[in-house]
Parts: C-alpha cells; sequence; structure tokens
C-alpha cells in the first residue's frame, strides 16, 4: 500500500527530524520542507528534502498540490530566546508572517490540518509549581510572543476550516537511540549539550545564576527526550486526522519533574565519570526560576506518554551522540 504523504516544515532540525524518523516508521512518507539555515541536510533520511522558504507562498502552494498531505507538521522556526531579545523584527518575521504564508498556502491548496510547535516560553513566569494548558499565557520574549501570536491565529482559522494542535514543548533533549541524528545547533546554547562539552579539558560550563528560589538556588527545568517528543506527534497527527471538524486544541509535552542545573550537571558527571567544570555567573535575561509541565491532558486526550524521558536516557544518548565540536 503507498503511503501517505505528510509535509514536515523544519524537517532538518532537530526536533523535526527525529519526528520524520517515527513519522516513517509508523507507515507515513514524511516530506520535507526546510531552507537549511539551521538545519542539516544529512538529517533528512526518511523522506524527500524540498529545499525552500517558509516565505515563498507560491512554492508552498506548489509543493502542496503537488504532494497532497494529509496534514503539515510545522517545525520551521527560530528558536533562540536571547537572540530574539536582540532581534525581535527578525522573529516575528520569521515565526508569525513565515507560519501565516503556510497557512494562506495550506488554505488555497485544501490542506487544512496542521500541527504546530509550541513552547512553555508561551506561558512567561508562572506563579504555579506545574503549569497545565489553562493557566495565562503571559510570554516575556519575543521568541515566546511570536509562537503565542500564531496560537491565537491558529485559534482563529477554524473559522476557515482549520483543525489544528499547538504541541508546547517543555525542554527538548537527548538525542536517538540509534545515533543516527542528534542535537546539532550552531551555536548551541542548550543545557545539556554544553555540560557535556564542559566534561572535556574545553568550556567550563557558566551556570546562569545561583540564586534563584528553588531548593539549590539554580533554575528547574521539565526536560523531554526528543523521541518522546517526535512520538507526540504522531499521535497529534492522528487525533488531528480522526475528524474533520474545524478544532485548535493545545497539548503541554513534559515529564511533570523539575531537575535543576546542578542536578544535571550531577547526573552528566555520573554517566561520563568525569568532573565538569563550572562557574556560577549573572542570571540570564528572561529565565524563569521553574518550568516544569502538568501534561495530563495530552496523557488523557492522545494517550501520549513520555517513556524515554528519564534524566538517565536523556544524558546517556546525547552522551552517545556527542558533544557539539564532535562534529565541528
Ligand atoms: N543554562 C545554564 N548555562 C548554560 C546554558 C543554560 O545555566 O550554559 C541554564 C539556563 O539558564 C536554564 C537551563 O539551563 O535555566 C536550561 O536552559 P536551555 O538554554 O537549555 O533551555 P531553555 O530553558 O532556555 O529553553
Amino acid at each position: 500500500m503507498s503511503r501517505v504523504n505528510i509535509l514536515v516544515t523544519g524537517g532538518a532540525g532537530y526536533i523535526g527530524s527525529h519526528t520524520c524518523k517515527m513519522l516513517h516508521a509508523a507507515g507515513w512518507a514524511p516530506v520535507v520542507y526546510d531552507n537549511l539555515s539551521r538545519g542539516h541536510r544529512e538529517f533528512v533520511k526518511w523522506g524527500e528534502l524540498i529545499e525552500g522558504d517558509l516565505h515563498d507562498t507560491e512554492k508552498l502552494t506548489a509543493v502542496l498540490k503537488e504532494f497532497k498531505p494529509s496534514a503539515v507538521l510545522h517545525f520551521a522556526a527560530l528558536a533562540y530566546v536571547g537572540e530574539s531579545v536582540r532581534d525581535p523584527l527578525r522573529y516575528y518575521e520569521n515565526n508569525v508572517a513565515g507560519t501565516l504564508s503556510l497557512l494562506s498556502a495550506m488554505n488555497a491548496a485544501g490542506v487544512r490540518n496542521l500541527v504546530f510547535s509550541s513552547t512553555c516560553a508561551t506561558y512567561g513566569v508562572p506563579n504555579v509549581p506545574f503549569i497545565n494548558e489553562d493557566i495565562p499565557q503571559q510570554p516575556v520574549n519575543p521568541y515566546g510572543q511570536s509562537k503565542w501570536m500564531v496560537e491565537q491565529i491558529l485559534r482563529a482559522a477554524t473559522a476557515n476550516g482549520f483543525r489544528s494542535v499547538a504541541l508546547r514543548y517543555f525542554n527538548a533533549a537527548g538525542a536517538d537511540p540509534d545515533r543516527e541524528i542528534g542535537e546539532w545547533h550552531e551555536p548551541e546554547t542548550h543545557l545539556i549539550p554544553l555540560v557535556l562539552a564542559a566534561t572535556d579539558a574545553g568550556q567550563p560550563l557558566q551556570v546562569f545564576g545561583g540564586d534563584y528560589p528553588t531548593p539549590d538556588g539554580t533554575c528547574v527545568r521539565d526536560y523531554i527526550h526528543v523521541t518522546d517528543l517526535a512520538d507526540a506527534h504522531v499521535k497529534a497527527l492522528d487525533w488531528l486526522l480522526t475528524d474533520t471538524r474545524p478544532a485548535f486544541e493545545a497539548f503541554n509535552l513534559g515529564t511533570g519533574n523539575g531537575y535543576s542545573v546542578l542536578e544535571i550537571i550531577q547526573a552528566v558527571e555520573k554517566a561520563v565519570r568525569r568532573p565538569v567544570h563550572r562557574a556560577i555567573s549573572e542570571r540570564r535575561p528572561g529565565d524563569p526560576p521553574r518550568l516544569v509541565a502538568d501534561a495530563r491532558r495530552a496523557n488523557e486526550i492522545l494517550k501520549w506518554q513520555p517513556l524515554h524521558s528519564t534524566l538517565e536516557t536523556i544524558v546517556k544518548t546525547a552522551h552517545a551522540w556527542g558533544p557539539p565540536h564532535a562534529r565541528q
């Protein structure tokens, strides 16, 4: 039986490529649309790569008409908080205007099912220990705002017949257990690859702030394995395609367990059996003290459960994939 196409924007990136692998394993045909500005050509292994930009509405429309996907999984975005504070226009241009271009192409081609990569950064600095989807969203930086704006657009676009799911990721981490793909950002800003790099003679890790109102003074985050995120996309796709009525739903994707920066360092030291060189430095602007998910809705509606997200598995797979400098 021939496979049904799914268009994956940003499918050459970290979470997009892991999702393509899982889509393929589940019997779908991922078709990647990526401008390779941050993604990697060698990560596109489970389907065709079309090089293109989100702003190219004509090209997107033609691709949608040619491949007739049942849905679009939309990962393509800029995703660094610090960069978004320095250059907000670029973030709104890429993440909001780029998504509008995609939506108008989808509307023109009659493809109206979408899974959107959203983020816990849409919540801002919540004052609850466990974040569910119904607390007010008050993003505090242009990255979070750009994702929040797209969520509002998707909610409104139900009037155009769209069915969409926003998946609000907590901290994506870890790598494909088969080591075919993994985390590879340039520059790398994420904690776990940087901690791994700091076990070598290289750069000491800067711990951003030691005076937060948390048990050990460092920030607490909910780390979720990229394979579990990929699995949630396949489940969200199945959920989208079970009905044809316009809809918008948002789901948190996290484990409900919070780990501090120092706990991450200890987990890496244990896994690698080498000390992590570190120094406490200033707080990084825009970092909330604690972000931990209440992900019961994804569990109840999508039947999703994180199965690979113990800290041990996250660190083990990230280590097996290798620190960023290994690929430079
Ligand atoms: N962090 C740190 N040193 C680093 C990078 C990150 O102390 O070199 C901290 C950061 O302040 C945050 C946590 O690690 O509290 C996770 O940061 P990351 O950039 O990985 O993800 P984010 O939470 O920003 O999405």
